[in-house]
Order: C-alpha cells, then structure tokens, then sequence
C-alpha cells in the first residue's frame, strides 16, 4: 500500500497509539499519540565513566580521571559518547516501531532527541552512520541509523557518509558474552576512502555492549580517522560494580 492510501485510511479509520493502546485523537505520520512521544526521559545515571558514559552501581570501576578500565586502555575504539535516553519503555517501543514496523518517520521526532544529546558546541567533520549488512538494509528498505545520521547533519550542518559497510552480517550478537560479542564483530567493518585527521560521529540508534561500535569505530580510524565519538539515541543499562567484560569474565 503506499503512503498516500495509508494515510487515507487512517483518516477515515482512526488508529490506537502502538505504544499506550489509547485511540488517537489526532491524525499525525505516526501512529503514536502525543503523550508516548513527549516521554522518553534522558539517560541518568550517579555513576558514569566520563568517556563511554558506561553506567555502574558505584564508583569503584572508575579511575581519578573518571574513566573505566576499557576506556583507560583505549580498548572501546570511540573516544566519547553520548547517548539520548535508556533502551526500555516508551523509547524502546518507539525504537521498535521505527526498525521492525518500518516506521521511518518517526527518525523526524528522533532528531530533536539526537540534538538534546550531543553538546550544541561539539564540532565535528563528517557523520558516518552504522551501515546495516546489505541484505539487511534490503529487507528493511532503509538504514535507521542512516535516518538518525541524516537528522543530525542537517541540524550540525555537517555532511553524512555511508563510508563504512559491513563484510559479514553480524545481526547474531543477542544471546553472545561480551568477549563473543567482540569476536564476532572483529573485522566486521571495512572503509571506503580516507578519513585522515577527521573528527568523526558515528551515529546508531541502539548501543548494546558497545562491541559493534567499538569495531566500526577502530575500523574508521584505520581509515585515518582522528577521532570518533559515537552518538547514539538509546543504550541497554546493565549497571555494574565492577567492569565484568575487562576482567574477561562473562557479564
Ligand atoms: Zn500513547
Ligand atoms: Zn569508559
């Protein structure tokens, strides 16, 4: 069906919010009301490492600068992140209807959230987004993370190139250790092109363990990358007292 019927129909048959089952009263691009959009809260947490923002329990996992012990040994790949809100509730549900309902216009709300993330004054030369394996971005008809990317261009007046792709679908990651995780994204990435001295924003729409990112991120800095800072509109919480992944045990 295509979006102009689709729209059609919904002005004559009035949807359900997808996310709270409550009938819409307005008719809007996404059949989401107004209050489930207004929700989604930032991402708080008392404990945090100052560069990936991993979250933990207490202070113990991090050093006098504030960093864990992956970013201290330069293992993430990525130099900062910064991510909008937790990957549950109503953002999770909202993430859901975007990827697996095809909902791509939901990336226009998604945009505002990017840019409450990212620090207005960041500077950056290039956003390259979290290419999706080919196939996988033939079966959605999209890369979301290329929509978030898109939105985050056009705001930061910075240009957005797809210069990473995959070598391997990696979708298997659920279900994996951390060290797994890592394994199976390793040599994952590959770069079109140089990227030599550039700062740049590797933009996803899900952090998880962080392993993809890290991976991508390191392949962009063989490419010459100077720098990389991931952005992100949710990521998992699995807070920790102690940093479980670097000491090679299973979290
Ligand atoms: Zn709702
Ligand atoms: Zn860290």
């Amino acid at each position: 069906m295509s979006k102009g019927s689709l729209a059609l129909l919904n002005l004559i048959f009035p949807d359900d919010c997808r996310v709270c089952g409550e009938t819409l009263q307005d008719f809007a691009r996404v059949p989401v009301c107004a209050n489930c959009l207004a929700e989604p809260s930032p991402f708080v947490a008392e404990y945090f490492c100052v560069s990936c923002k991993t979250p933990f329990v207490n202070q113990a996992p991090l050093d006098e600068q504030g960093q864990c012990a992956l970013c201290r040994l330069g293992l993430k790949g990525f130099d900062t992140v910064y991510t909008y809100g937790s990957y549950e509730g109503t953002l999770q549900r909202l993430v859901h209807l975007f990827k697996y309902d095809k909902m791509d216009p939901l990336a226009r709300y998604f945009g505002p959230l990017l840019a409450k993330a990212l620090p207005r004054e960041t500077t950056f030369d290039v956003i390259v987004p979290m290419p999706l394996h080919w196939w996988k971005r033939w079966q959605r008809g999209f890369n979301q993370a290329e929509l978030l990317a898109n939105e985050v261009g056009r705001r930061w007046n910075v240009p957005v190139r797809n210069a990473a792709r995959r070598r391997k679908n990696t979708s298997a990651q659920a279900g994996l250790t951390n060290a797994k995780r890592r394994e199976n994204v390793a040599g994952a990435f590959a770069v079109n092109g140089r990227l030599d001295g550039k700062h740049v924003l590797l933009v996803d729409d899900v952090m998880t363990t962080g392993a993809t990112a890290s991976a991508c991120a390191r392949a962009l800095k063989r490419a010459g990358a100077a720098r990389v800072t991931l952005l992100t509109l949710a990521r998992t919480d699995r807070r920790m007292s102690v940093e479980l992944d670097s000491l090679g045990a299973h979290a």
